[in-house]
């Protein structure tokens, strides 16, 4: 496998990456302000979203585990904020190897789970779940271009924070594409035009870090089997036996977190050299070839997609829906849809600038943007006084 070196020489031609420049259409923003003396509109748009209240409550939601105080519940596994770091810097680590716009790309990073609900997936579910009797529906990416363009309130000229046209489109379609039928809201975004790569890359540096991290918190938790693991991942098993070979000594989980660490690397150094080829085999050379190619260019190639895709399937069986966390996940699923039938019930319970949204947004809207907003202790102390009350 090749390495890279500290002067990559994988980058891309210079007109695929999006201009920081900010005079440029993609540097635009709702409310016209002044530039800064010495960052560019990208940097300041990932410092928006690294400042942001959302952003901070990421601390308090579920990545896998909840972050409710539970026995065997350790400190140290992931959060949806820890998570969120973790792409960041595989989403700064693949853009800078090709060249790209890296502080486009870490404000995509940052920003791309603000928009999750508290308990993770089973929450989002149980949200939709709740929504869809309404004729609504609950998405997370749309949720976050709500939070970015009008919850987070922190500037007296605006609400919201102004991002730039590149930061909220990439927002919207880092991970799925929309179209203008279902979603004329999102006209303004480029539907019938894929997404720059530093958004399209986004997806898989998430997928990277979750795969990764997720078997190193499963192992830790005691939830996965380490012989399980091996035989899920032939990748895993190859560089554990390497490390197992070179540091015979070694307590044993130095050798898992050294193959582990080996698996990241391998998966990110594949994501750059597939995106290279993809782009050279297109021949593209300035953004609009990506915008206009027949499909995404950000992938792994064949082999570790197939790789990815068996991890994947083995994380699903053995963790997200092991017997233990299935618990978690129905009592979670309670415990949003039962608050959220008491605030439709009662909407004087939400706090009042939530109550004002009732007019435009609707009732059940406004009761899902509140739910969404919460971390997991909030959502369960909120659900506990109101079974009470
Ligand atoms: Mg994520």
């Amino acid at each position: 496998m090749m390495q890279l070196k500290t002067e990559s020489d994988l980058l891309l031609p210079a007109g695929i990456a999006v201009s920081g420049n900010a005079e440029s259409q993609l540097a635009c923003r709702a409310h016209a302000e002044l530039p800064h003396a010495y960052r560019t509109p990208f940097a300041r748009d990932a410092a928006r979203i690294l400042h942001a209240r959302a952003f901070r409550r990421l601390a308090g939601k579920t990545q896998v585990f909840t972050r409710l105080p539970a026995e065997g519940l350790s400190d140290h596994f992931r959060s949806r904020l820890t998570h969120t770091l973790e792409v960041a810097q595989i989403s700064r680590t693949v853009a800078a190897a090709l060249g790209l716009n890296t502080e486009l790309a870490e404000a995509l990073a940052l920003a791309h789970d603000i928009g999750h609900p508290p308990f993770g997936h089973a929450g989002e579910k149980a949200l939709d779940r709740a929504l869809r009797a309404h004729g609504l529906s609950f998405d997370h990416n749309l949720h976050a271009l709500r939070i970015v363009t009008w919850f987070e309130e922190r500037y007296p000229a605006f609400r919201g924070l102004n991002l730039t046209l590149a930061v909220r489109e990439g927002i919207v379609k880092h991970s799925r594409d929309y179209t203008a039928e279902d979603h004329p809201e999102l006209a303004g975004y480029f539907l019938h035009q894929l997404p720059p790569l530093e958004a399209q890359l986004i997806d898989l540096a998430d997928e990277i870090a979750y795969l990764t991290a997720d078997l190193d918190d499963g192992l830790d938790s005691g939830i996965l089997a380490l012989d399980r693991v091996r035989e899920a991942s032939p990748l895993f098993r190859g560089f554990h036996d390497a490390a197992l070979a070179r540091y015979p000594q070694a307590a044993p989980r130095l050798a898992v977190y050294e193959a582990l660490r080996q698996v990241l690397n391998a998966l990110v150094t594949d994501l750059i050299e597939e995106v290279h080829a993809r782009v050279g085999a297109l021949g593209a050379t300035v953004l609009a070839d990506i915008r206009r190619a027949p499909q995404r260019l950000a992938a792994l190639s064949p082999q570790m997609e197939a790789e990815r895709i068996a991890v994947k399937e083995f994380l699903y069986a053995s963790l997200y829906n092991s017997p233990g966390q299935e618990q978690e996940h129905i009592r979670a699923e309670e415990v949003v849809i039962e608050l959220f039938q008491r605030l439709m019930a009662e909407p004087g319970l939400m706090p009042e600038d939530h109550q004002a949204q009732i007019p435009t947004e609707g009732l059940a809207r406004t009761v899902a943007d509140y739910i969404a907003g919460m971390t997991d202790s909030y959502i369960v102390q909120l659900w506990r006084r109101c079974s009470r009350g």
